[in-house]
């Protein structure tokens, strides 16, 4: 764990070569076997001698990676960026085939090298200092740049320099999703294959982040729009849905069947919206299973928040309808909501649902 709490462990380097090298060399010193067992042999002898070393060395590799990481390698300053004073060390695509793009060290280090020999030449280190003048630089691999380290990881893997040139380039172009209201027209949104209600919608960013080049590219086409929703005005739902986010954020991380998002998202979008101030009319609530007064979640957060996650026994099985306004617990607007949300995942993280029934309850 280093100071900016992220986990070490987790770098594509660590996940995908170093420790799996030597998982494959553990599994690989077969126990001693005698030639005898093996037919058409004669001399009883110990083939396993010197079997160990694959370990050994695939340990070294990643111990040598981690300690060089932590003491030497400068963590990535993500989304804030960095500044000259950071004394920052880049690196950039060579003969600048990606104008403006940078990688720090770090990411260099965890996501470009992961794909060696894939992209390992295909970056140079950049020796022209940031200077002060330049402002910030914000590092093209960092954590929140989803897309780029999907494509660095899969287009290197395989060696498609142009193809990732190309993606790498469309990505960088696209302007970043502040969940802003725009012209449906003048942008290019996604949806769910099969869903029709108007205002679900992705902005092309957010898509591409979060589904484009992955299994779950197939559940979304992109929105034909007709004379009559050309000029209608949406906000990006992936920036206003929440149950959409956890939902996609629950089936992705359980690596569940691409249909699976697909169904989820198509129920989520035909449910009345959540997070309004004005809560939601004649809307139908989930209860937990032994009932706390005045609570509910709505439908799409059943969906998100509950079913996805597996909480479903906790709650009861069939909705209540409310004619009047009401709100969900998991509505942004409440004014407990940040505990109860802190409270709810705890009861994940831990599988003791009490901290969460304890909270709703007082
Ligand atoms: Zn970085
Ligand atoms: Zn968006
Ligand atoms: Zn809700």
């Amino acid at each position: 764990m280093r100071e900016n709490g992220a986990c070490s462990f987790n770098a594509l380097r660590v996940t995908k070569v170093l420790w799996p090298a030597v998982v494959h060399a553990h599994i690989h010193v077969p126990v001693p076997v005698h030639v005898h067992d093996v037919q058409g042999a004669g001399a009883d002898a110990d083939v396993s001698q010197g079997q160990g070393q694959g370990e050994e060395t695939a340990m070294a590799a990643l111990v040598a990676y981690m300690r060089r990481r932590s003491e030497v390698v400068k963590d990535c300053k993500g989304e804030a960026g960095a500044l000259t004073a950071d004394g920052m060390k880049w690196y950039i695509p060579a003969g600048d085939a990606i104008p403006h793009m940078v990688v720090c060290e770090a990411c260099y280090e965890e996501v470009v090298l992961a794909t060696a020999p894939g992209f390992a030449n295909r970056f140079t280190e950049h020796h022209t200092p940031q200077g002060v003048s330049s402002g910030k630089w914000v590092c093209d691999l960092g954590r929140q740049m989803i897309y780029m380290r999907r494509i660095t990881w899969s287009r290197g893997r395989k060696g498609d320099w142009d193809g990732f040139v190309a993606e790498a380039k469309r990505r960088m172009a696209m302007p970043a999703c502040e969940g802003k209201i725009k012209t449906a027209g003048q942008n290019v949104w996604f949806r769910p294959k099969g869903v029709t209600v108007d205002e679900f919608r992705f902005c092309e960013t957010c898509y591409t982040d979060a589904f484009a080049d992955s299994k779950w590219e197939d559940v979304f086409e992109k929105v034909v729009e007709t004379s009559k929703t050309e000029w209608t005005m949406h906000k990006c739902a992936w920036k206003w849905n929440l149950p959409v986010t956890q939902f996609t954020f629950a089936v992705q991380t359980t690596k569940q069947p691409a249909d699976d998002l697909r169904l989820g998202l198509a129920v989520i979008a035909g449910k009345p919206r959540c997070c309004t101030r004005e809560g939601i009319k004649g809307g139908r609530f989930y209860n937990l299973r032994n009932a706390v007064s005045e609570f509910g979640v709505c439908e799409a957060c059943y969906e998100g928040f509950v079913r996805a996650v597996g909480m479903a026994s906790f709650f009861s099985d069939t909705p209540v309808t409310i004619p009047q306004a009401a709100y969900c617990v998991f509505n942004t607007f409440l004014d407990r909501w940040g505990q109860f949300i802190e409270r709810y995942n705890e009861a994940l993280d831990t599988g003791r649902f009490s901290a969460y029934e304890d909270a709703v309850r007082n």
